[in-house]
């Protein structure tokens, strides 16, 4: 009987997903895609009588956002409970966003100069592309000192078509902040966690500078995720209500940080009480 619901919970799951990625491969214009995956939590119970039979509750939650649409599949799956030792796995979070704006792609011939060609490590990551990755490099050199100080030390910055982002999207994107560091079939924890990825193509549309000031400023908030105020009170959960959401934090932050290219946010002027809680963020959050 279980069978029977572990693969009506499955073909359910295979349904949900297939519907949100004809979505988001329908969707024309600019699209962001966080797709929260693999938040489960699995207690595991023994019994010390003789009588009762041991428990499994599973819960799998699946979230995915594209645009303002949310949609949540929950299914919980409840057998008969005896409590005596409990085990819990911690949950396991992806993150991915993905960008883009236009549709068209330029290609610009400029190849009178001599191209120099990046050989190091990147080479190995899924979607790497390495034309631009000198050009990148140099972008980053540009950041403003703050911003850039505050993430050098933990972050790569990578030229290429994010792999299991433009298979979400179906087609390249600008832009990727891809904190776990995810392949090509959607698993983690490769060597390039912590990872800034822009793409040729933000390149040929003039979009590598806005691009990296908005990933960036992702980057930012996520090293910054566990500071807190004298309160406690955590200061990027914070800034992420004052400012509406995760997005909307990002873009204040690119104009803060001179930038004037906004992938969310509707008005380019940064108001004085804004600026002002910025300024207090970086100052509390951000170590030198
Ligand atoms: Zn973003």
């Amino acid at each position: 009987m279980s069978g029977k619901l572990t693969v009506t919970i499955v073909i359910l799951i295979v349904l949900f997903i297939s519907l949100s990625y004809i979505y988001v491969i329908n969707n024309p214009i600019e699209i962001s895609i966080q797709a929260n995956i693999g938040s489960t939590e699995t207690s595991i119970t023994s019994s010390s009588t003789t009588t009762t039979s041991s428990s499994t509750t599973t819960t799998i939650q699946l979230t995915t956002t594209s645009s303002s649409t949310t949609t949540t599949i929950p299914t919980t799956t409840t057998s008969s409970t005896t409590t005596s030792t409990t085990t819990t796995i911690p949950r396991t979070t992806t993150t991915i966003e993905v960008l883009e704006k236009e549709d068209s792609v330029a290609f610009n011939s400029d190849n009178s100069e001599n191209i120099k060609i990046y050989e190091g490590e990147f080479i190995s990551f899924d979607g790497f592309e390495g034309e631009n990755q000198f050009n990148l490099d140099t972008l980053v050199a540009n950041l403003p000192l703050e911003l850039r100080k505050s993430v050098e030390n933990n972050v790569i910055f990578v030229n290429g078509c994010h792999s299991y982002a433009a298979t979400i999207l179906g087609r390249c994107p600008f832009g990727v902040w891809d904190s776990a560091g995810t392949f090509a079939d959607g698993s983690t924890n490769s060597n390039w966690k912590l990872s800034v990825w822009v793409s040729n193509k933000a390149f040929a549309n003039n979009r590598a500078y806005n691009t990296l000031l908005h990933e960036t400023s992702h980057a930012l908030s996520y090293l910054t995720r566990n500071c807190v105020n004298s309160e406690g009170e955590n200061q990027r959960k914070k800034a992420q209500e004052f400012f509406g959401s995760e997005e909307l934090f990002a873009d204040a932050l690119v104009l803060y940080y001179g930038g004037d290219y906004l992938y969310y946010r509707d008005d380019l002027i940064l108001q004085v009480s804004e600026r002002e809680y910025l300024e207090n963020y970086a100052s509390l959050c951000i170590k030198d």
